[in-house]
């Protein structure tokens, strides 16, 4: 990722397909309270995740302060109509707080009963902290009177009015938070106050005057007195932090769309920050972390919810409500059962205790690691709160990933002193370099290095940061700070509320204990544990590869079984086979421990890498005489049988794939530039004799050899054409390896794959040879076995004549990566270049490479499934590009009705859960 892309960008209008129908023809404003809601769970799209989990809450009978939300359609009006309101929506909003007024009993700038609201954002999908929020709005010079009268509290008055300047002059009035933390700073250290806290009613009115006078001096306008104002102009500032540079990003990493906007939601505050009978806190249901069934999160007396979430003070454990406020407690317990149990799935939620009250302010499904969203799914299902299906559903296949990643040796790690410990937010082993800003951890990762960034707390301008470290490590916060929520987020190794951290960022070092550590330093932690260690450790397989390679007994691993259970559940139902690709034994045995029940390509020109092979090869290339080649080729044959011999050995009989030599030759010489250095430097030294000869050869032949566009060069079935001896060969070390496996029991039946097919032309030449050769081979061997000829397709020709060549192939394998590059005429070795900047102008939504352009690439596949099909009925087909692991994409191949895809050795459990999803209908991300 390029240091933050986005800042570049100017806010665009979202894209016009997602444009809302005209303002007069839909409800765009949807009211809770009393026990009743307008909206509903399922209305995510139009209320966001917020405003449909506060619909459903107030619903079920929660105690939820009443309010409203305008709906996502509004934002996309709002860009739509340059940056405003349509009048209609307006009077909409207006008859709205005229209800919410009525249903608090309390009037909006009132002063002997003021309404004060929040005013925050809420799309289908959250995203922590990217957006903006309002509080204790509607209060002015009049109803902050009010609302001393009525709370008998002064203090806390003035200290909610200047809380709502400052967010306001900051947000809607875009003013440096410095320019307010200045002012109140000055009054502490007038008044000799320490903390916040010891500032009293007076004080805090000269607070309120200072940061009037700033908003006047730096906005050029007088504070707004009118709540309405104050109302609209929040709303506002709330649409416009949909495309500030942070939640653009934010959404960029999660493939979030621009064009699905975002809700308002209006509602009535309450307040946890009254005295010590009040409270405000987080929690989930069960551990986000882990996935442990145990009461999760904590809170802060005396205190307003963004206290808790923004790491500024670390709040206590939620186990301790109990002895403060045991009825609120009990209260809060029961209820937030009875929402995991309504809602089917671990919950993370909000509430503030004004008085003793309880107060429920978000209920929604809770963010978790890949490990906890395992133990979660398979726990639900034993408790019988979901089935298997449901189970599969409540696991992104992309998570598993986080099960897969290394963990330290233990042994090592015991081996070093433990510098500190946090709270374990996030798990995993993380090493590294220390960095103390998010730009460095950008810089310093595009130089190749792994980092960890060090923050005292991390803020959501840190995600660019935090997206390329190796691990996030702050000193304050907790369990649910920013720094948490994101890094479990994002499968990220990370320990928060690390207290004994005296980080000074400006000397880029911090201070633990005795020790000091600067940037560059090395430091290691366990996201599972907490600890934090000054050394660089090497880390070690995960727990799961641990127990399918031997070294850790199955059934002693709990998250192995569990992974198990769930991939189980997951094969009983997808319909998509999937394999692996793999080219040595070694990678085929993990393949099929990962599940693999197939190889999908077998790219035997990785073989021809292998050690002591490439002299023969480069023999080969260089022979000038068929005999020649035919002798080097000869040399070969051993070497490639025994290797398909291991491949086909560790599938254990399931179909092995293997395609003929596909890239250009002249990959295997040496580069014709490091050659003529040699030859210029053996000529100038005067050398003359066999050296200087060899070298002027090789040089001649790679100059022969050379290709402008190797990748449209001389490669794929375009050798075989041209060097029928190398499929020959080919053919032949495959059949003897599969012959004597047949021999020894195992059932065994290659699938033989040309490469790069256009013309069905291709296909007959190669397929005649295949044949010829087979047919000697086993009746050599005395053996007759089963075998497969086919092609990949992989050039958008092979889509379109695809009936025809399906007439000779047995099979299809689609190479998605070249039918990628020339559909696209994007250089599969070129286009990193240019691509990144594509996303970022947002011409494509993603890497097409990574993740099947649907609507080109994708058709053309349609296309040849189609065709396919109609040539030889029952064809068998698969995929076997980059694509065939990434979940979107296998969604893809599952409804264009391919019968396997395969993917690389680690990423067969993500494709086996990816395509059970896709079976169940659900799309990717939803
Ligand atoms: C492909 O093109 O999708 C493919 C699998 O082949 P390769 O990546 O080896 O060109
Ligand atoms: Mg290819």
């Amino acid at each position: 990722m390029s240091k933050k892309p986005a800042a570049r960008k100017k806010p665009q209008v979202p894209s016009p397909k997602a444009l809302a129908p005209s303002p007069k023809s839909r409800k765009h404003v949807y009211f809770f309270g009393n026990g009743k809601a307008d909206g509903n769970r399922n209305m995510k799209d139009l209320l966001g995740g917020k405003g449909s989990g506060l619909a459903e809450m107030t619903n079920a009978g929660l105690p939820v302060p009443p309010g409203f939300t305008i709906s996502t359609d509004v934002c996309n009006i709002y860009y739509k109509e340059k940056q405003k309101i349509p009048a209609a929506i307006d009077r909409e909003i207006a008859d709205h707080v005229k209800q919410l007024e009525r249903t608090a009993g309390a009037t909006l700038g009132s002063i002997e009963n003021p309404l004060l609201v929040s005013v925050r954002s809420g799309a289908k999908f959250s995203m922590p902290g990217m957006m903006d929020t309002i509080l204790n709005l509607g209060l002015n010079d009049e109803s902050v009177e009010g609302l001393k009268n009525r709370t008998k509290n002064g203090r806390f008055a003035f200290d909610s009015y200047r809380r709502f300047i400052q967010m306001f002059g900051n947000v809607v009035l875009e003013i440096p938070k410095a320019a307010f933390d200045h002012e109140f700073d000055a009054v502490k250290k007038a008044r000799g106050a320490k903390i916040d806290t010891d500032l009293d009613e007076a004080a805090l009115r000269e607070v309120v005057q200072r940061y009037k006078k700033v908003v006047k001096e730096r906005a050029r306008k007088d504070f707004p007195q009118h709540p309405h104002l104050q109302l609209t102009m929040s709303r506002d500032a709330v649409f416009r932090s949909w495309m500030n540079p942070r939640a653009i990003e934010y959404r960029r990493i999660y493939d979030i769309p621009d064009h699905i906007g975002t809700a308002v939601n209006v509602q009535m505050m309450v307040f946890g920050n009254t005295g010590d009978r009040s409270a405000t806190g987080v929690g989930f249901t069960r551990s986000p972390a882990t996935g442990a069934k145990e009461f999760y999160g904590e809170f802060l007396i005396n205190a307003q919810g963004e206290d808790v979430v923004s790491g500024v003070r670390t709040p206590q454990p939620i186990r301790e409500l109990e002895q403060v406020l045991p009825k609120a407690y009990a209260q809060l317990r029961q209820i937030t059962t009875r929402l995991e149990k309504h809602y089917k799935d671990i919950q993370d939620f909000e509430f503030t205790i004004q008085d003793e009250h309880l107060y429920m302010l978000q209920t929604r499904s809770g963010k978790r690691t890949g490990y906890a969203a395992v133990v979660i799914a398979t726990d639900l299902v034993a408790e019988k709160l979901i089935t298997p299906k449901e189970a599969i559903l409540l696991v992104d296949p992309e998570s598993l990933n986080q099960l897969l990643a290394p963990g330290f040796d233990q042994d090592e790690w015991k081996s070093i002193p433990t510098a500190t410990k946090g709270l374990p937010a996030s798990p995993g082993a993380a090493s590294g370099q220390v960095v103390f800003t998010a730009d460095h951890a950008v810089e310093w990762t595009a130089q190749g290095k792994q980092v960890i960034l060090v923050r005292r707390e991390t803020v959501p301008d840190d995600i660019h940061g935090m997206f390329v470290a190796q691990g996030i490590l702050t000193a304050t916060g907790g369990m649910t700070s920013h720094a948490a929520v994101v890094g479990r987020q994002m499968g990220k190794p990370s320990i928060v509320g690390a207290g004994e951290l005296e980080i000074d960022e400006h000397a880029k070092r911090f201070r633990v204990g005795a020790k000091t550590v600067k940037e560059g330093d090395y430091i290691s932690f366990d996201g599972l544990t907490g600890e934090v260690k000054i050394a660089q450790v090497a880390s070690k397989p995960s727990e799961i590869l641990q127990a399918l390679n031997g070294t850790l007994d199955r059934k002693k691993s709990d998250i192995y079984q569990r992974f198990e259970k769930l991939l189980s559940w997951a094969d009983k139902v997808r319909r998509l086979g999937v394999y692996a690709n793999a080219d040595l034994p070694d990678q085929a045995a993990l393949a099929y421990a990962f599940g693999a029940r197939g190889i999908g390509l077998c790219r035997t020109e990785h073989m021809f890498f292998g050690e002591g092979r490439i002299p023969i090869v480069q023999r080969m290339i260089l022979a000038d005489s068929e005999a020649d080649r035919r002798a080097a080729l000869n040399e070969l044959l051993p070497l490639q049988r025994e290797d398909f011999y291991g491949v086909f050995k560790a599938m254990r009989g399931c179909p092995v794939t293997i395609r003929t030599i596909d890239p250009p030759l002249h990959e295997f010489l040496p580069k014709r530039e490091d050659l003529m250095v040699d030859v210029a430097r053996l000529e100038t030294a005067g050398t003359s004799g066999a050296e200087l000869d060899e070298k002027r050869r090789l040089l001649h032949r790679v100059e022969q050899l050379h290709e402008f566009n190797p990748m449209l060069g001389h490669r794929g079935v375009r050798l075989g054409i041209t060097y029928p001896e190398i499929t020959e060969m080919q053919t032949r070390a495959i059949i003897e390896a599969a012959c004597r496996l047949n021999k020894e029991g195992v059932r065994i039946a290659p699938e033989i794959m040309i490469p790069l097919v256009g013309l069905v032309k291709e296909l007959h030449d190669q397929k005649a040879i295949v044949d010829r050769v087979a047919a000697d081979v086993m009746k050599e061997q005395g053996i007759t076995i089963k075998y497969l000829v086919g092609t990949m397709i992989e050039i958008p020709r092979g889509c379109l004549v695809a009936d025809q060549i399906a007439r000779e192939a047995q099979f299809f394998s689609f190479g998605t990566n070249d039918l990628t590059q020339l559909t696209f005429g994007f250089s599969r070795d070129d286009s990193g270049k240019f691509l990144k900047v594509y996303q970022e102008k947002k011409i494509l939504e993603k890497d097409p490479f990574a993740s099947i352009d649907v609507e080109g690439v994708g058709d053309l596949v349609r296309v040849g499934v189609e065709r396919g099909r109609r040539g030889r009925p029952g064809l068998k087909l698969g995929i076997c590009g980059e694509h065939g692991g990434d979940a979107a994409s296998i969604h893809f191949f599952h409804q264009v009705g391919l019968d396997y895809v395969s993917a690389s050795p680690y990423r067969v459990p993500v494709a086996r859960l990816a395509a059970a999803h896709a079976a169940l209908s659900v799309k990717v991300g939803d």
